[in-house]
């Protein structure tokens, strides 16, 4: 992750330089009496370009994590969910949270990459964390779940008792670089939602039934079939 995240920040750096001082340009350009249009046209022409290819970045990093090789062998979820609540569970302690995991027995596997699908729960997991933080302790409650759903679906979800998602952001949290943190860097949502989608599923945040956020994700069961995810 940090990996990544630091060659995003490293691609990113140099259009955003680029827009910055491109636009500081224009201004001084336009603030000249007279105002030099046909100069700031060009500056502005610059920014356009140097942000369609920031935007390239971040979609080649999506492509990117849709084909990198999947390592691809039947996943037990619940087996998933005891390894990732355990590697937690001493920073579930420091912070006062109460983890209450609640699998289905029988599960059936899904198919996918052991090390990926941690992440995404990891990601899931870390975030609930945050979230709850701000609960006085007794109030500080996440609940990761398992359980078989319609259309030859399985469903992880991770329900937490924090703040929750306002209704108007529910779809943005999963675009790279959007955070509320003031440390945050926005891209675990992003990309566990690449890994996701690479297996073949989805992930989606819902508002809990009552207060705080639920993240599930639904991947297709596995079938038997060797062909490769993505
Ligand atoms: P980061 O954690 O670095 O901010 P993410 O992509 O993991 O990046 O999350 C993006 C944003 O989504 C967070 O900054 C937060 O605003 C929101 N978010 C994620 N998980 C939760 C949650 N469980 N409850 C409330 N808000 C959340």
């Amino acid at each position: 992750m940090s990996e990544l995240a630091a060659s995003i920040a490293h691609e990113l750096n140099q259009p955003l330089a680029a827009i910055v001082s491109n636009a500081q340009a224009a201004q001084r350009l336009l603030s000249r009496p007279p105002p030099d249009i046909a100069e700031a046209r060009a500056a502005l022409d610059d920014i356009a370009a140097d942000g369609r290819r920031a935007g390239q970045v971040i979609q080649r990093m999506r492509a990117m994590l849709r084909k990198s090789e999947l390592s691809v062998v039947a996943q037990d979820l619940n087996e998933l969910v005891r390894e990732v609540t355990r590697l937690l569970a001493s920073a579930a302690l420091l912070s006062d949270t109460t983890v209450r995991i609640d699998l289905a027995p029988a599960l059936p596997p899904v198919r996918g990459d052991g090390v990926q699908l941690q992440q995404v729960l990891l990601n899931l997991l870390t975030n609930a964390l945050d979230a709850v933080s701000r609960r006085p302790p007794e109030a500080r409650l996440v609940v990761v779940r398992t359980r078989p759903s319609d259309g030859g679906l399985v469903e992880l979800s991770v329900a937490d008792s924090g703040e929750g998602v306002p209704p108007e952001d529910l779809a943005r949290i999963f675009e790279p670089f959007v955070t509320t943190k003031a440390h945050g860097l926005g891209v675990g949502l992003a990309i566990s939602r690449s890994i996701v989608e690479a297996h073949g599923g989805r992930l989606w945040a819902e508002r809990g039934p009552g207060e705080g956020a639920t993240f599930r994700c639904a991947l297709p069961a596995w079938n038997g079939d060797t062909r490769s995810v993505g």
